[in-house]
């Protein structure tokens, strides 16, 4: 341990001078009350100490030891359904965010010591085992299994393995390794800043299926892929979210709040509890682990939330188990990073923000991917990183959210003008992308049906199309258009209201499966192709645009997943009124 003390104090930022032995990244705990920072600058003895907590009272003089240990997170069964801080403290109440009741320093361990899981081994005596294998199972909550892997560094022969209930730190296995009988606990620790290995990375290839129309069809985010949403106040960002949570096909949801404040938070943390998995029936929160600033931690302990959340979605996919992370915002994070920097007077680049800005935001998302996990099982796991950007007046210029769209492969743009016009999700198809496209329609194409991608492709060249098409409306009025393009506008308000559209407050639109989602194109498309060839057998375009069956089509959206068949039945219809039309011309 190394002892020094405090030179100088500005807000979250202390130095200290006398801690010759301490290296950059260690713990530290600073003064009588123990409060927790973490060394980010070292000069000679002089440390620059980012405090995760309030520093009024601290000055001059008062001591801060080293613990020289980097920042961990303590990761084993009983993370799931907790709410934590940004440095893994335990918040048991939604009044923790306010920070009245909280005591500064370390009050709790983040698992429970007490609590008592059954251990079912998996693994035997004298098995050969490896970091990453698994030597058992705990039920963590009704819906997920916790498996307890062999901590990363160790290898050799299991000695002794126990079944029964233990607490997260007695030993559960002893394993004879080169250096000696290791005893092995449910309970690991890992340095937040430090990417948990895996065997390899895989390309992602298959979507993360979150039965948002606008998402899965048109920007698809792949499991263990990367996108970016910002968004302006209002916009819908926390439905989308919401949604994403609920519907996405992850066994795992870490969702990271560094708002600007605890009261930010709080909406969504009390809603989280209250969304129900479709799946198990269950509160979501039986998959799910929060993490969410105080309002009497400062800015230093949000740049802390980051790392914390993505670590313990890393070891979640170390079981094997899909995870998706969301993160909201990164921006609150750069700002963070941007006060820090300022402190430690360093060169500020971009808007005051730190040259090191993209490195720091590339080197968070490079932590998402799709891996072969650690051990000699063969096994895959994924991580997904959703992260949202609050760009100051919606400017998308600015360095945060440009360093951002360099580094992910999906954007969702948010678009404010769509909300005002409540088109929700109100997610910008022409000025989004996803760079997972061609992937996930080879995967859609052969899961489901090989007419997916290019009716999603002409779906939307037909909506870059209508942008064209409304700018002469708006210049010459509607009736300049030909009948043609008339038509193309009527399939492209199909599109847009029929489809793209979706009420996450429907029971049935709320979430609509890839199956009924290229069913729902195929028609919408189909009967275009058919008016278009009632048109080009002589029947008036009015004629066209008051058939009965284009009701059935606004409805589309409302079948429910058991009844897709009914989508068969529309189509036919579609083809008796054309008939119908034609022989009348
Ligand atoms: P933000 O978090 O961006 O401020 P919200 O997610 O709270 O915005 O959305 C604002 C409002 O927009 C919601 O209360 C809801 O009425 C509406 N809304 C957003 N998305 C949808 C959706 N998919 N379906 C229906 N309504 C939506």
């Amino acid at each position: 341990m190394n002892k020094g003390k405090i030179t100088k104090v500005s807000g979250p930022l202390i130095e200290a001078s006398g801690l010759s032995d301490a290296n950059i990244y260690d713990v530290v705990e600073v003064s009588k009350d123990k409060l927790i920072g973490e060394i980010i600058e070292m000069r000679g003895d002089v440390a620059s100490i980012q405090v995760y907590e309030e520093t009024t009272g601290i000055g001059p003089g008062d001591e801060v030891v080293s613990t020289g240990h980097p920042l961990s997170v303590e990761l084993g069964p009983g993370m799931l359904e907790k709410m934590y801080d940004g440095i893994q403290r335990p918040l048991e109440k939604l009044q923790d965010l306010a920070g009245e009741f909280l005591e500064r320093g370390v009050t709790s361990t983040a698992l429970d010591r007490e609590k008592t899981w059954e251990f079912n081994p998996t693994a035997s005596v004298s098995d050969k085992v490896e970091s990453g294998d698994i030597l058992g199972e705990v039920e963590e909550t009704s819906v997920i299994t916790h498996k307890i892997m062999v901590p990363i560094g160790i290898s050799g022969t299991i000695k002794d393995i126990k079944a029964g209930e233990f607490t997260v730190d007695e030993t559960i296995a002893i394993i004879e390794t080169e250096d000696g009988d290791k005893e092995v606990s449910m309970l690991q620790k890992w340095p937040v800043r430090q990417a948990r290995p895996s065997r390899r990375k895989i390309d992602p290839d298959e979507p993360l299926i979150t039965g948002q129309r606008v998402i899965d069809t048109f920007f698809p985010v792949a499991k263990g892929g990367t996108a970016a949403i910002p968004g302006p106040f209002g916009s819908g960002k926390t439905v989308v979210q919401h949604q994403i949570a609920k519907f996405a096909d992850a066994d795992i949801v870490i969702y990271v709040g560094c708002g600007e404040r605890g009261n930010e938070m709080t909406d969504v943390l009390n809603e989280f509890p209250e969304l129900i998995d479709p799946k198990t029936g269950e509160s979501i929160m039986k998959r799910t682990v929060l993490i969410a600033n105080t309002s009497n931690m400062p800015v230093a302990a949000r740049e802390a939330s980051i790392y914390t959340g993505v670590t313990l979605a890393e070891y979640f996919r170390d079981m094997g188990y899909n995870v998706a992370m969301m993160a909201d915002s990164t921006s609150r994070w750069a700002e963070a990073l941007r006060e820090m920097s300022g402190r430690l007077e360093e060169m500020p680049g971009d808007e005051g923000f730190p040259a090191y800005l993209a490195s720091r935001i590339a080197d968070f998302y490079e932590r998402a991917g799709k891996v072969e996990v650690l051990g000699s099982r063969n096994d895959i796991g994924s991580l997904s990183v959703i992260g949202a950007v609050s760009p100051p007046g919606g400017d998308l210029s600015e360095p945060v959210t440009q360093a951002t769209l360099r580094i992910v492969k999906v954007f969702w743009g948010l678009d404010y003008d769509l909300s005002y016009q409540r088109h929700f999700p109100a997610i910008n198809w022409l000025s989004s992308y996803s760079l997972y496209q061609d992937k996930m329609d080879k995967y859609i194409d052969s899961e489901v049906d090989e007419e997916f991608s290019k009716n999603r492709k002409r779906s939307m060249s037909l909506l870059q199309q209508e942008s064209g098409l409304q700018e002469v409306v708006r210049l010459v009025g509607r009736d300049a258009l030909s009948d043609d393009d008339k038509l193309k506008l009527d399939v492209t308000k199909s599109i847009r209201e029929d489809y793209l559209q979706q009420n996450a407050f429907h029971d049935v639109d709320t979430y609509c499966s890839l199956r009924k989602q290229d069913k729902m194109l195929a028609t919408i498309l189909y009967n275009y192709d058919k008016s278009l060839e009632a048109l080009s057998a002589g029947v008036e375009l009015e004629e066209i645009e008051k058939l009965p069956v284009r009701e059935k089509i606004t409805r589309l959206k409302l079948i429910s997943e058991d009844d897709l068949g009914n989508i068969e039945e529309i189509r036919s219809e579609i083809d008796k009124q054309i008939e119908e039309l034609i022989r009348e011309a």
